[in-house]
């Protein structure tokens, strides 16, 4: 306590050196000694999307999270407080949400990962639950709650992201339909807000706090801990993968998959737009797949769509997870014969990008750009966005998966600072269904150089603003818009409400400047 203590104020002596000579600081950051202290370093102004880089003058790697409030404090009561602040988590944002430029980058991988998980007994009511660091990876939280056969119940695709980092955007994948995203799977939290207050919230205490930061896109406070709810974990997982050729009837069978959530536990989807999209998104799936598709029609370039689903095998006697994918397999229309199933441990299945990453890391193509397009887009438009998706790529070099599932409008909690597109409705009432699609696109320095990203990135814009402004209604998940405009409409009626969390809890516009939302007050 008292070592931490000391180097608090040894790093706010740096900081003030920092702010008045941020070039002096940057020129010299080891003069200052152990890597708890600032310093500089160049990771703080990379992520995975490779296609911004902003450096930050000073780079904070806190031990606690009273570091990071009194720094906060400091700073906004001080005359450096034009100086903006973002935490990065594992700097996976595709855009530079999580870099600030000349301002400071607070590292929360740096804080000792400490997990604590509360096993539920038989005799007790309440839940099963962790609380866990905001810096700490979904993996580390896996795998230590695994040890008691318990783990989270919803995911995002790959394990390597922070806490933080996820709760403060949603935290979607194949769970979703059925638990909500990660921020709804959140019992409590602790936050360090703009202001440097160290604050527990939750629904019923500062509750306004708590749904500003789920979702909140880091501008309204810092998670230094999260309360996640936890599961019995199965030992292992039914992973079954069924081809189509027909939009309507993959999207048919989508939606009966997760108008099942007591028989399913899992389901996503994706297109495969060529041969080489097979291969790459068939590397964790570890079935033979004897589906060779002609996708070279006379006229037109022909696509095929994947569904994928997964049923929880506790092994318990009289429950089979065969049985059950055998009674959701008998309802479903995908090609005659077009279905693939294989058995998993429950760590394998969560942790199957991993897989991906590896192959793609060992070919050199992990730390490339990542032109990236998230949309959330509503049950009416949905075949009219990928239409407008095909129209705009060529299919036949597509690198990288496009992802495209259901989830369900009434898991998502209201209160949450997520813009989901409003319900359009109809004649049965709110139309439920809202569809993610993920264009996951990778753009190889070796056949797509800087005018090529270029012409991605404006393609993307063009899909995005389409999509968003006709009949679509769509709008963008991990979002990136290129004014205060365009951030209004994505908030669109809710955006009143954002703008007053921010005045309430960031009243100076200090954090999270990398989403570019909110103008400095100076
Ligand atoms: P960072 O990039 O470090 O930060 C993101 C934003 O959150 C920044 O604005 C930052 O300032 C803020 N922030 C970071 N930590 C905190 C904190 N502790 N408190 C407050 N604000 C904070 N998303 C899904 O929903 N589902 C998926 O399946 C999915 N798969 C992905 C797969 C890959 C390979 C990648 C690269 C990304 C994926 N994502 C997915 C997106 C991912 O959830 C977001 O990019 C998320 O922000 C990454 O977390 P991070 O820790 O890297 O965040």
């Amino acid at each position: 306590m008292e070592f931490a203590l000391f180097c608090t104020k040894v790093n706010i002596l740096i900081l003030i050196l920092a702010l008045c000579s941020p070039c002096k600081f940057i020129q010299s950051p080891m003069d200052y000694g152990p890597s708890n202290l600032l310093e500089t370093k160049s990771s703080a102004s990379l992520d995975f999307g490779r296609i911004v880089f902003n450096s930050p003058s000073a780079v904070l790697r806190p031990q606690s999270p009273r570091d990071i409030s009194l720094l906060l404090t400091f700073h906004s009561a001080s005359s450096f407080s034009k100086v903006a602040v973002a935490a990065r988590g594992a700097g996976h944002s595709i855009y530079g949400q999580a870099q600030a430029i000349d301002g400071i980058v607070i590292e929360m991988d740096s804080i000792p990962s400490d997990i604590y998980v509360h096993k539920k007994r038989d005799d007790e009511s309440g839940v099963s639950y962790a609380d866990v660091g905001g810096g700490v990876l979904w993996v580390e939280l896996l795998e230590e709650s695994l040890k008691l056969g318990l783990a989270p119940r919803s995911w995002t695709d790959y394990l390597y992201l922070s806490i933080g980092g996820t709760l403060s955007n949603g935290g979607i994948s194949g769970q979703t339909f059925k638990y909500g995203p990660q921020i709804s799977n959140v019992l409590q939290l602790d936050v360090v807000t703009g202001k440097g207050d160290l604050i527990t919230c939750s629904p019923t205490s500062s509750s306004e706090l708590f749904y500003a930061v789920l979702g909140g896109l880091g501008q309204f406070g810092i998670i230094t801990r999260a309360r996640i709810l936890l599961q019995d974990a199965p030992q292992k997982v039914k992973w079954i993968r069924a081809f189509y050729d027909d939009f309507d009837t993959f999207t048919g069978d989508q939606e009966l998959l997760v108008s099942m959530p007591e028989l399913v536990d899992y389901v996503e989807g994706f297109i495969v737009p060529n041969e080489q999209s097979l291969l790459s998104t068939s590397v964790a799936f570890p079935a033979h797949l004897g589906f060779m598709p002609d996708f070279h029609h006379v006229s037109s370039a022909k696509v095929y769509y994947c569904i994928e689903f997964a049923v929880h095998d506790f092994q318990a006697e009289g429950t089979s997870a065969e049985q059950v994918v055998e009674k959701i397999s008998k309802q479903m229309s995908y090609m005659p014969s077009l279905v693939y199933s294989v058995e998993v441990s429950y760590f394998d299945f969560l942790n199957r990008v991993r897989m991906e990453e590896m192959n793609l890391r060992s070919r050199g193509l992990w730390e490339i750009p990542h032109p990236w397009l998230n949309m959330f887009v509503p049950k009416s438009g949905i075949k009219e966005f990928k239409d407008l998706l095909l129209e705009n790529i060529s299919p036949n070099d597509f690198e990288g998966p496009i992802l495209i599932y259901p989830l369900l409008r009434d898991k998502w909690d209201a209160n949450t600072s997520v813009a989901l597109p409003d319900a359009p409705t109809g004649g049965d009432g709110v139309e439920q269904v809202v569809y993610i699609v993920g264009m996951l696109r990778s753009a190889n320095p070796a056949s797509c150089a800087a005018g090529c990203l270029d012409d991605i990135l404006r393609r993307n814009r063009q899909i995005a603003e389409a999509a968003s402004a006709g009949r679509i209604g769509g709008k963008q998940y991990l979002a990136h818009h290129p004014s205060l405009l365009h951030w209004r409409d994505h908030f669109g009626r809710h955006w009143n409400r954002f703008a007053a969390r921010k005045n309430l809890f960031d009243p100076l516009g200090v954090l999270a400047p990398g989403q570019g939302i909110f103008p400095r007050v100076h």
